[in-house]
C-alpha cells in the first residue's frame, strides 16, 4: 500500500508535485522515458487513496491494453479498487456512452461499428449507385476517398478544402466527392452504422449538444487524465475540454518529440494550447529519465536535437551504462536478419529472456525476411502492429452474421453474406438487400424472395442458418459453432487454393469469443481493438521475441532493442522530402529508439530490392548520418565463427563540419571538488563529488545536480 512517505520515495519531486495536485488543469510535458506513464498509474492510485471514488476517474490511453495495464499497476499500488476505474481508448469510451445516451442524438443502442475496409466497401458501393458525372475512370480509387472523408473529419477542416489544398491534382472532383460524402453520411444512419470517426464526432455532439448528457458525464467523471495527449487530433482535444467543463480537473501528459500519428490528423500543437483552453494549467516538466542508459541517450537526445521544430527540454539519467548504441550496415537483407539473430542468440547465453528483446521497424512488412530466419533459428516471436486479425475476407464473412444477430439493418453485411452465395453475381445482391434493408423483418423478407436460379440453395441455407440462431440461446460460443457449421462450405469453395492456411484464423476466433458472454461487447471489440492476425499473439505468458511497428511500440520498453531497415528510402519513407512528413519520421526514429533500456541496435541493408525488382546500392538513413559518431559505435562480423569486432568510428566530414570533435578528452584527474565547468546543456555549475572510474556530480547553476560520464558529456573547465 502506498501512503505519503512511500509516494515520495518512488516518485521524484516533479512527479509527485503532478501526482498529488488533486484538484485543477495539470499538463506534464517531458521527454521519452521521464515517467510519464508511472506518474499517471500512482496518481490514480493516490486519489483513490483520497477519497475519490473510483467510478468518478476516467483514464483514457492510446491502446486499451495499456489502460489495462496502467490499473493493474495502480491495483498493485492500493487494491483493486481500481478495477472500477474506467479506463480505455478514446473510441471504446465513446462506443460506450454513445450505447448509453445516444439516443439522445437519434442513435440507436444497437449501433455497428464498421472499420475501414466496410467504410471502403460502403464508398465503393456509392459510387457506382450515383450518377457521377466525372470522369470515372480516373475517378479517386475508394482508399483515396476514404482518407479524405476521414481527413476532413479528424482535421476538421471542410472535405472541399481539403480537397482543394491537399489533393489539388484531384480538385475537378471536389463537388463529386462533396456529394459521395453527404450519401456516405445518410447511407451511415440510416443502417446503423458508425465509423471510427463518428464515435468520437458523435460523442463530441453529446457533450456540446445534449446539455443534460453533458451534466451527467461531468458529473460521473469528475478526474480525466489522458496519455500520449501529443496523438490526440482537434475532436479529441475538444471532447476533453467540454468533459471536464464543469470541474477543470484534467491532466494531460505527452512529449511532442514523440508525435507520430499525423497521418490520423494529430495534432501536437494541442500539447502547446491545453493551458489556453485550461487557464490556471499547473505545467510540470519531467527531466530525469529512468529508463535508458547514458550511451543511449545521447544517441537519442542527439536524435532529437536536429528537429525542426521542438521545445527544448533536457534529459539526463543516473543508470551509467558502458555500451554505445552499435551500428551495423549489413550486406543485404539477409544478412541483417542474420546479425539480428546471431546477436540474439548470443545475449541470450548471456541470460537475457526473449521476451526483453523488441525488433522494431517501420512498415510491417520490413520484417518478411527476419521472420524467415527467426523461423528457421526455431526462436519464438511475437508480431505486433500487423494484419488484423479480422481485416481478412474469410474472418469478415463470419462476423457478418454475428454483426447481423445485434443490428438485423446492417445492410453492408446482408450484402457480404449474399455475395458469398455461388451464382449470386453484385446486382442480384444490392437488389436482394434493399428489399431487407426496407423490411422490418428482414431474414422473413429473405425466405420469401422468389429465388434464382442456381442460387436458391444457398438463400435457403442463409434463411435456415438464421433461424437456428434466433432459437439459439445468445451464448456467443455456441452461436459462432453454428456459424462456423454454415461457413465450412462456404468457406472452402471461396477460398478453394488455401482455404488449410485460413483455417487456423476462424479456429483462432472460436478461442477469443469463448471468453465472451455478450455478443454486442465481442463485436465491439473485433472492431474496436482487433486482435492481431499472429497465432503467437495469444501466447502472452509464452517466452517470445517482441517484432513491432514503431507506431505499435509506443510507450513501451525493452532491455535491448533493434531497429532495423534503417536505409535512405525506408526510413525515412522514399517519399518523405524535408518538411512535415520528414519531420514525423525523424520523431518516429526518436520514439523507436527510446524504447531501449540497456542496449540498441541500429542497422541496415545496403541493398534492397527496388520497384524495378533489380537490387540497388542504398545509403544509410541521413537520420544516421546527422549523428555524431562518437554516439554509436560501428561494427562488423568477423569471418564465421569469430565474434563481432567493433570497429574506430570514422566521422564523416559532413558530420564532423556540424559538430566539431573535442580535441581532448579530460580525465576524472582534471576535476577537483568545487571546480567551475561549463556544458552545453546545462550551462555552468560547481562540481560537487567525484565518482571513480569517470563520472562526477555537477550541480548546475540553473539546473540542479546531474551525474555526468565523462566518455558523453562534453564538459569544459572554467
Ligand atoms: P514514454 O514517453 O516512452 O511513454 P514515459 O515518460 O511515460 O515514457 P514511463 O514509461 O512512465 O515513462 O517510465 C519509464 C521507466 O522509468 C519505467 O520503467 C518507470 O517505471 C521508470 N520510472 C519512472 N519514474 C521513476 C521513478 N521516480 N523512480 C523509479 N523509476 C521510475
Ligand atoms: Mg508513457
Amino acid at each position: 500500500m502506498i501512503n505519503e512517505s512511500s509516494l515520495s520515495r518512488e516518485l521524484n519531486e516533479p512527479q509527485l508535485a503532478a501526482v498529488t495536485t488533486i484538484d485543477g488543469p495539470v499538463l506534464v510535458i517531458a521527454g521519452a522515458g521521464s515517467g510519464k506513464t508511472r506518474t499517471l498509474v500512482y496518481r490514480v492510485a493516490h486519489l483513490i487513496n483520497s477519497g475519490v471514488a473510483p467510478e468518478s476517474i476516467l483514464l483514457l490511453t492510446f491502446t486499451r491494453k495499456a489502460a489495462q495495464e496502467m490499473l493493474w499497476r495502480a491495483g498493485r499500488l492500493i487494491n483493486d479498487s481500481c478495477s472500477r476505474v474506467t479506463g480505455g481508448t478514446f473510441h471504446s469510451v465513446a462506443n460506450m456512452l454513445l450505447r448509453r445516451y445516444g439516443s439522445a442524438l437519434g442513435f440507436a443502442p444497437s449501433f455497428t461499428i464498421i472499420d475501414r475496409a466496410d467504410a471502403e466497401g460502403i464508398v465503393n458501393l456509392l459510387k457506382s449507385s450515383l450518377q457521377l458525372t466525372a470522369n470515372r475512370k480516373q475517378f479517386p480509387s475508394k482508399r483515396v476517398i476514404v482518407n479524405m472523408l476521414s481527413g476532413s473529419v479528424n482535421k476538421a477542416r471542410p472535405l472541399s478544402d481539403l480537397i482543394y489544398e491537399d489533393y489539388a491534382h484531384l480538385s475537378e472532383y471536389a463537388e463529386e466527392i462533396v456529394r459521395l460524402q453527404q450519401h456516405y453520411q445518410s447511407f451511415k444512419v440510416d443502417h446503423g452504422l458508425m465509423d471510427y470517426d463518428d464515435l468520437l464526432v458523435n460523442w463530441r455532439r453529446l457533450l456540446a449538444e445534449v446539455p443534460a448528457v453533458r451534466e451527467e458525464i461531468a458529473e460521473r467523471y469528475r478526474y480525466l487524465m489522458v496519455d500520449e495527449y501529443q496523438d490526440t487530433n482537434p475532436i479529441q482535444a475538444d471532447i476533453v475540454r467540454l468533459a471536464a467543463y464543469r470541474h477543470d480537473n484534467v491532466m494531460v501528459v505527452g512529449d511532442d518529440s514523440q508525435s507520430i500519428y499525423s497521418f490520423r490528423g494529430a495534432d501536437f500543437y494541442n500539447i502547446m494550447r491545453f493551458p489556453e483552453i485550461f487557464p490556471g494549467t499547473r505545467i510540470v516538466k519531467l527531466e530525469q529519465n529512468y529508463r535508458s542508459t547514458q550511451p543511449i541517450l545521447t544517441l537519442t537526445n542527439d536524435i532529437i536535437r536536429n528537429a525542426v521544430e521542438k521545445y527544448t527540454k533536457t534529459l539526463y539519467t543516473r543508470i551509467e551504462g558502458t555500451r554505445r548504441p552499435q551500428l551495423y550496415a549489413a550486406r543485404d537483407e539477409k544478412a541483417e536478419a542474420d546479425f539480428v539473430v546471431g546477436r540474439i542468440n548470443e545475449l541470450r547465453r548471456e541470460g537475457v529472456a526473449l521476451h526483453d528483446m523488441a525488433v522494431l521497424f517501420r512498415s510491417g512488412f520490413h520484417s518478411f525476411k527476419l521472420e524467415l530466419e527467426l523461423g528457421s533459428h526455431g526462436i519464438a516471436f511475437e508480431k505486433r502492429g500487423g494484419l488484423k486479425l479480422t481485416e481478412s475476407a474469410h474472418m469478415k464473412d463470419v462476423l457478418a452474421v454475428l454483426r447481423l444477430l445485434v443490428n438485423p439493418f446492417d445492410t453492408l453485411s446482408w450484402n457480404r453474406l449474399l455475395l458469398t452465395i455461388d451464382k449470386l453475381g453484385p446486382k442480384t445482391a444490392q437488389k436482394i438487400t434493399a428489399i431487407l434493408a426496407a423490411s422490418s423483418e428482414p431474414v422473413a423478407a429473405l425466405a420469401a424472395y422468389p429465388g434464382g436460379k442456381g442460387w436458391q440453395e444457398g438463400v435457403n441455407r442463409l434463411v435456415q442458418l438464421f433461424t437456428r440462431l434466433l432459437e439459439h440461446e445468445p451464448v456467443p460460443a455456441a452461436l459462432c459453432d453454428i456459424v462456423l457449421d454454415w461457413y465450412q462450405p462456404v468457406f472452402e469453395r471461396l477460398y478453394a487454393d488455401d482455404y488449410p492456411k485460413r483455417q487456423k484464423d476462424l479456429e483462432q476466433l472460436r478461442t477469443i469469443i469463448a471468453s465472451y458472454d455478450d455478443l454486442q461487447r465481442f463485436i465491439d471489440d473485433t472492431a474496436l481493438d482487433p486482435p492481431e492476425a499472429d497465432l503467437q499473439a495469444y501466447h502472452e505468458d509464452s517466452e517470445a521475441l517482441v517484432l513491432s511497428t514503431i507506431h505499435s511500440a509506443k510507450g513501451l520498453e525493452w532491455q535491448v532493442v533493434f531497429i532495423i531497415g534503417l536505409a535512405d528510402g525506408r526510413f525515412p519513407h522514399a517519399s518523405a522530402f524535408p518538411g512535415e512528413q520528414w519531420e514525423e519520421e525523424r520523431r518516429l526514429l526518436y520514439v523507436a529508439a527510446t524504447r531501449a533500456r540497456q542496449r540498441l541496435y541500429l542497422s541496415y541493408p545496403r541493398e534492397l530490392m527496388g520497384a524495378d525488382r533489380r537490387f540497388n546500392r542504398v545509403s544509410m538513413s541521413p537520420f544516421l548520418a546527422e549523428l555524431s559518431p562518437a554516439s554509436y559505435e560501428r561494427i562488423e562480423p568477423l569471418p564465421p565463427g569469430g565474434d563481432w569486432l567493433a570497429v574506430r568510428p570514422m566521422p564523416s566530414t559532413a558530420a564532423a563540419a556540424v559538430k566539431p570533435v573535442r580535441k581532448k578528452k579530460l580525465a576524472l584527474e582534471d576535476f577537483s571538488l568545487g571546480c567551475r565547468v561549463n556544458h552545453p546543456f546545462f550551462g555552468t555549475g560547481t562540481v560537487r563529488k567525484l565518482n571513480a572510474p569517470r563520472s562526477l556530480d555537477v550541480a548546475f547553476d540553473r539546473h540542479g545536480l546531474k551525474t555526468l560520464h565523462l566518455d558523453y558529456a562534453t564538459l569544459n573547465l572554467v
